[in-house]
């Protein structure tokens, strides 16, 4: 089996999201969202090990504010280095969003759909339809290889097509939000708590575990619990969830937790 890939999260989480997918042959990446300051893009890139001038290009999941909050910030401290990557946004988060078709005028952005296959660091890069309140919303299959890695947060189920495109992949990044009781709990109004819970919110602990059951195959090592809520669940309770899975199916994979302001490498 090749191991080509590591996972570096930079940030995970409602405040802020920053990940890049690395191929561990070449030093070259991939940025999924940027969400959170220039300082703290870049104090994550020198945490986990990752030269930003590797950066090959940018791929956006949605346009909420979490994830696309820091992106010209850090496109343009890139571009003063010299580093212009193309930044890969789904058509209608460019319409709906000052943030991301403000940045149109300034750098090459180029749309996808789930029909397309985005080459890009010497990965190809397979984007999959989440289900979210955003114009539009996506998580990432990348393969470069033969080796594979799953990425899907900011969605309120796992449909069939999330599964499949999740589906014999050695690192997965998947979605733990929330636990029901603790967003009961939360204070946050009630419109709040049901439109996080809805099939268009995000995944709460018990339904990122059954999708991780389906996942298990021989080819997982590394999972991480992401967009864990810093008001609606626990980092430990997130990883427990997961790691519970893995427990009671007596498989080898390692389960982490990705933090809003620790910045982890997985795989
Ligand atoms: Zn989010
Ligand atoms: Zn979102």
């Amino acid at each position: 089996m090749e191991r080509v890939f590591r996972l570096h999260v930079l940030a995970s989480g409602s405040s802020g999201n920053a990940s890049i997918v690395e191929d561990t042959n070449t030093g070259k990446g991939v940025l999924i969202d940027c969400g959170i300051s220039k300082r703290a893009f870049l104090e994550g890139c020198a945490a986990t090990g990752f030269d930003p001038s590797g950066l090959e290009a940018v791929v956006v999941t949605h346009e909420h504010a979490d994830h696309v909050k820091g992106l010209g910030v850090v496109m343009r401290g890139l571009s003063k280095l010299g580093h212009r990557p193309p930044l890969y946004a789904p058509a209608a988060c460019v319409s709906a969003s000052k943030a991301l078709s403000d940045l149109g005028s300034d750098f090459e952005m180029r749309s996808f759909s789930d029909a397309d296959q985005i080459s890009a660091a010497g990965m190809s890069i397979h984007p999959f339809r989440t289900a979210h309140d955003a114009a539009a919303s996506f998580g990432f299959r990348f393969e470069c290889g033969g080796d594979a890695l799953g990425f899907a947060t900011d969605t309120g189920m796992v449909s069939p097509q999330v599964r499949e495109a999740l589906g014999d992949v050695r690192i997965l990044g998947l979605e733990a939000n929330h636990g029901l009781k603790m967003l009961d709990a939360a204070d946050y109004p009630a419109y709040v708590k049901s439109r996080i819970a809805s099939d268009r919110g995000h995944l709460n602990n018990d339904q990122s575990a059954s999708a991780l059951r389906t996942l298990l195959c021989p080819r997982l090592e590394a999972v991480a619990a992401l967009h864990v809520s810093e008001n609606a669940n626990t980092y430990r309770a997130a990883r427990e969830a997961l790691s519970g899975v893995v427990q009671q199916e007596g498989h080898h994979a390692s389960v982490q937790v990705g933090y809003q302001r620790r910045p982890i490498l997985v795989g």
